[in-house]
């Protein structure tokens, strides 16, 4: 039998896509694109599982284009939804370079800015929607957008949509669009509750998977520390700077009080001001688009970020990734990385966590199926003492993550915090009625175990 090469030809796209692919300089397809194109194009429901960088996006862009074809009517006829701005402008953005020589008409709908333009657009007549659920629901609740000719639904990131709490909408999208209609559901990971989702949303899917559940790729060298507390994550990233050991980085933090601080901390010592931004929630779209703009065009080389802000954004030639702390939705450790390491480039994942954060890095590594490596915190790095709340408050945790693990743990810690219960158990032990472990002496050996007790000393190396 004769051997099919692997070009873009064998899918028997129109021209003005090949032409466009060129342009983009693909000239092999990438895994996912050889497995969900053909599907698509026969018309099947597809679920995909892969992660960014795999290629998906044009994956599931160039059958559509394909079948969208040219303009016609008014009415959108496909529909893509993905869970964050930057994401669904990211989309939009391919949907215009694949389609450059035709005349499809694409409008990215995302909120954070007033909806006139978007509707002028609409209006204007439009073939392809790329919207957040929320604002595409807004949108078609004022009467903005016609649903009756959709033939074909995306969900981008549904692993990420449900995490975030867009199931509603898109539960109530779904009653709205004509049911005859193809589906395709991407996911980088598998959790079950996508997968009961799928089955309401798809039809006989085909599942096409380029790489197993949640394994991270192999091109992302991963390694951790794990250190006293905040100030001291902040002074290895500090001593990595200054060592040249990172370059165009990407720094994930859980929150954007975190993040607010690391990009303080970095600005103007370690990284000249105007090379670093930061992106989160708080700041304005314009703002979030001009940083990924200028880092993307390498005029800036750091992007302090929290998970919502960096979620999909495709941004290639990181050299490094560093989770400033470990995620609490553990499937962002993978979509954290997948930030680097892209297109056959090598690239570097650096975890720093505290000794709380373990509980949650062991989690990950069931989940990535691997460990990560350990490393000492090179000795140039100062250790700095952890304040007392730090410390007070890390303890809490550990005691929380002992409970949750063990519901018959008494806890060493909440009766110290709360010197009326402990009081309440003093009387207790010495009426000769016995309430459970002793809080104050397991509270200090908890405390030795990971040697992050007020002076620090115990931490080992
Ligand atoms: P995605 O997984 O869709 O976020 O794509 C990751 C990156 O790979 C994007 O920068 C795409 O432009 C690029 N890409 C997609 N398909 C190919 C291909 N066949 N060859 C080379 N690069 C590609």
């Amino acid at each position: 039998m004769e051997e099919i090469e692997n070009t873009f030809e064998q899918f028997e796209l129109n021209r003005q896509l090949l032409n466009a692919i060129a342009d983009a300089g693909y000239t092999i397809p990438t895994p996912i694109q050889q497995k969900t194109i053909p599907l698509t194009l026969q018309g099947h429901d597809v679920l995909g599982i892969a992660q960014t960088g795999t290629g998906k996006t044009a994956a599931y862009l160039l059958p559509i284009l394909m079948k969208v074809k040219y303009a016609q009517g008014k009415l959108p006829r496909c529909l893509i939804f993905a869970p964050t701005r930057e994401l669904v402008i990211q989309i939009d953005k391919a949907v215009g370079e694949l389609a450059k020589y035709t005349d499809i008409r694409h409008v990215a709908l995302y909120g954070g800015l007033g909806p006139k333009t978007q509707i002028e657009a609409i209006q204007a007549g439009v073939d392809i929607i790329v919207a957040t659920p929320g604002r595409f629901m807004d949108l078609y609740l004022r009467g903005d957008i016609g649903v009756k000719d959709i033939k074909i639904m995306i969900l981008d990131e549904a692993d990420k949509m449900m995490d975030m709490g867009f199931m509603p909408q898109i539960r109530s999208i779904l009653e709205v669009i004509p049911t005859k209609r193809q589906n395709l559901l991407f996911s980088a990971t598998f959790p079950e509750k996508v997968e009961r989702f799928s089955f309401e949303f798809l039809e006989f899917p085909t599942r096409v998977e380029v790489s197993p559940q949640a394994t991270t790729a192999e091109t992302i060298k991963q390694r951790m520390f794990t250190v006293p507390n905040m100030q001291t994550k902040i002074n290895i990233l500090e001593y990595f700077f200054k060592t040249g050991e990172i370059q165009k980085t990407i720094i994930f933090t859980r929150s954007k009080d975190i993040a607010d601080k690391v990009f303080e901390a970095l600005k103007g010592s370690v990284v000249p001001k105007e090379e670093i931004r930061v992106i989160h929630a708080n700041k304005g779209q314009n703002t979030r688009i001009n940083s990924m703009d200028a880092f993307r065009e390498d005029a800036v080389k750091v992007l302090v970020a929290t998970d919502v802000a960096a979620r999909g954004i495709d941004i290639e030639h990181v050299t490094h990734v560093i989770n400033f702390d470990v995620p609490l939705i553990y499937e962002d450790y993978v979509h954290r990385i997948g930030r680097t390491g892209r297109a056959n480039n090598v690239g570097e994942a650096i975890t720093f966590l505290t000794p709380p954060e373990e509980y949650h890095i062991k989690k990950i590594e069931k989940i990535i199926r691997m460990e990560i490596l350990r490393e000492l915190i090179p000795l140039d790095v100062t250790i700095a003492t952890t304040p007392f709340d730090e410390n007070q408050a890390m303890l809490l945790e550990i005691d929380n993550q002992r409970k949750k693990e063990n519901p018959n743990f008494k806890g060493a810690f909440h009766e110290k915090k709360n010197p009326r219960a402990a009081a309440a158990k003093k009387k207790a032990l010495t009426s000769g009625k016995s309430g459970g472990g002793s809080s104050t002496k397991s509270s200090s050996s908890s405390g030795r175990k990971y040697g992050f007790s007020k002076s620090n000393k115990g931490f080992k190396r």
